[in-house]
């Protein structure tokens, strides 16, 4: 056993330059850190991010409140406990906050000691830290979602669908998923420098010109893949995070103009969108709380990969929901969505019995923490996302997917797409 002598966390920045939190956790001769990321289009039912909103320094958005808890409430009860015993950790942390969206601590504070901690352990055995989560064999690799274009939430171009995506489905290992991505990403900013517009990037690195038509924005995808030399829905797939919860007014949707229509009317224009340019995943094409209008887009759209983020907060609850309800067949995986290792690993879990895919995701306000790809790895996820190949806090996940991928060898599969 190995125990836990100190922990400390501090107020560090995210990618939007916003505070977020990071803590440290020492044993007798290791420590390990990590950060928490923080979203922009949350779901309601997502665990609490606590900031110091009365606190005007930060214009409310630092975090030193939750720096304090850890530093103070947590480190106390966990001090001497063994750091491997991740499950003990995690409960420790949900029973002292005590509420269903950890609203006591927050999920940032909780989070972080919760990575730290499974990081720590891994550092002290000795073994990669993808070599500890679920998977003992066999690792996969994951196909990367690259968010090449932004819009919604994390741009101010007035593009209504939040993320414009690549899959390169044709790749047999991840550095070719890697080349192909970069190949498609370079001829769209040429496409976009011809047509006068400009090569400005969003929150997740994708471009965010100033176009405002989801048709314009996935004509310029069509022709950086064709200009590629690949084949739309066969080489490298076209994969949406439509984020509609930012997009309903009284049960009717702005998806596809800036018109609110109904479910019924939204749905045709989605499966004229899924035939015309081949698309393969929608990520919450409708509302969190909208479960009937989830179950009759998946009863029309048969073989394209409908993913719940908004929807499940990867939350086991919601999830057991969502299957009863025939709502999805995927799930999105934000562990600050519930806030802890072992609740995350529960919910994937889960998602592999009923034969979800999982596909795990960075936030929009991200950090140079990786910890996300070698979650992907060890739990056999099918798909990784993490932005374009741009910013560091993007590219670092994926070149992490790339050291994983080496070390692995000649043993490195890929996992399957959909
Ligand atoms: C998403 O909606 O999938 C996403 C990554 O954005 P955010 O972090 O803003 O929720
Ligand atoms: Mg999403």
């Amino acid at each position: 056993m190995s125990k836990i002598l100190k922990i400390r966390a501090r107020q560090v920045f995210d990618s939007r330059g916003n505070p977020t939190i990071e803590t440290e956790i020492y044993s007798k001769n290791l420590s390990a850190s990590a950060i928490c990321p923080s979203g922009a289009s949350t779901g309601t039912y997502e665990a609490f991010e606590k900031r110091d909103t009365k606190n005007k320094k930060y214009l409310g958005k630092s975090v030193l409140n939750a720096v304090n808890l850890v530093n103070t409430k947590i480190s106390k009860k966990l001090k001497g406990k063994n750091i491997h015993d991740q499950t003990r950790i995690d409960t420790i942390l949900i029973n002292l906050d005590g509420t269903r969206q950890k609203k006591n601590l927050g999920a940032n504070a909780i989070l972080s000691v919760s990575m730290a901690a499974k990081k720590l352990s891994a550092k002290i055995k000795g073994v990669p830290l993808y070599k500890t989560f679920l998977i003992k064999n066999n690792y996969k690799l994951p196909y990367p979602l690259m968010n090449i274009i932004n819009g919604g939430a994390h741009a101010n171009n007035g593009l209504r669908i939040q993320e414009f995506m690549i899959r390169p489905d044709k790749a047999k290992s991840f550095s070719e998923a890697m080349h192909i991505c970069f190949v498609v990403i370079s001829n769209l900013r040429n496409l976009i420098i011809s047509r006068g517009l400009s090569t400005s990037v969003g929150d997740e690195g994708g471009f965010a010109p100033m176009i405002s038509s989801n048709e314009k924005a996935l004509d310029l995808v069509v022709a950086a893949i064709k200009r590629s030399g690949f084949k739309n829905g066969k080489d490298v797939s076209i994969c949406l995070d439509v984020a509609a919860n930012e997009l309903i007014k009284m049960k009717k949707y702005s998806i596809h103009s800036n018109k609110f229509i109904s479910v019924d009317q939204s749905i045709k224009k989605y499966k004229k969108m899924i035939k015309k340019y081949k698309i393969k995943s929608i990520e919450d094409p409708f509302g969190e709380n909208d479960w009937i209008a989830w179950n009759k887009l998946i009863k029309q759209t048969n073989s394209v990969q409908i993913i719940g983020d908004d929807l499940y907060v990867t939350n086991l609850e919601r999830l057991k929901k969502g299957f009863l309800n025939n709502s999805s067949n995927s799930i999105l995986i934000k562990l600050n969505q519930i806030g802890t290792v072992s609740e995350t690993l529960e919910v994937i879990k889960f998602a592999k019995i009923i034969g979800y895919n999982t596909i795990i995701s960075h936030r929009s306000g991200d950090s140079e923490d990786t910890f996300i790809a070698d979650l992907a790895v060890g739990t056999n996820s099918n798909q990784i996302k993490s932005g374009s190949l741009a910013r560091s806090e993007r590219v670092a996940k994926y070149n992490q997917l790339l050291r994983i991928e080496e070390e692995l060898g000649k043993k490195a599969r890929m996992n399957k797409v959909n």
